[in-house]
């Protein structure tokens, strides 16, 4: 554990199973002073959860391992004068490391329609006709538009 990783609170009550990032480790806990329970006491790390500020025991988080996932994509608005849908999606040809259906499902859950997956020569259109693709980003469930 380190300030900056991800840890999972594992601890009864509030925020229970939420993830939050580490700002300090080794803090000491003022309930466990005042208990006496260990002097100096550096038994507490301080997390970050969604913008609120927690200091727990260390043995109430875990760490997390991060799961990633990124596609880029072009969406592309239909003008009042065309037909057909209201929004296009355009993806490229998936890698070898995450592709095939199992994107597609990932895209479809994000975006609410299906996706048009472009060969390698189209995607390039695409780009000229309509700017650079930005990026979807799934980190642990959260996802994020990256430009
Ligand atoms: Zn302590």
């Amino acid at each position: 554990m380190k300030v900056g990783d991800k840890v999972r609170m594992s601890h009864p009550g509030k925020r229970d199973g939420e993830i939050g990032i580490i700002r300090a480790i080794n803090i000491p806990l003022d309930s466990h002073k005042h208990n006496n329970v260990c002097d100096p006491c550096t038994c507490g790390v301080h997390l970050d959860i969604n913008g609120e500020s927690w200091k727990i025991n260390k043995t109430w988080v875990e760490p997390v391992t991060v799961t990633r996932r990124t596609c880029e994509f072009i969406e592309v608005h239909r003008k009042p004068e065309e037909f057909g849908l209201a929004r296009s999606i355009y993806v490229p040809t998936p890698s070898s490391f995450y592709g095939g259906w199992a994107r597609h499902q990932w895209l479809k859950g994000y975006f609410g329609q299906e996706c048009c997956i472009c060969s390698q020569a189209f995607w390039d259109v695409i780009i000229e006709r309509h700017g650079q693709p930005k990026t979807l980003v799934e980190e642990d469930g959260v996802f994020r538009v990256e430009e």
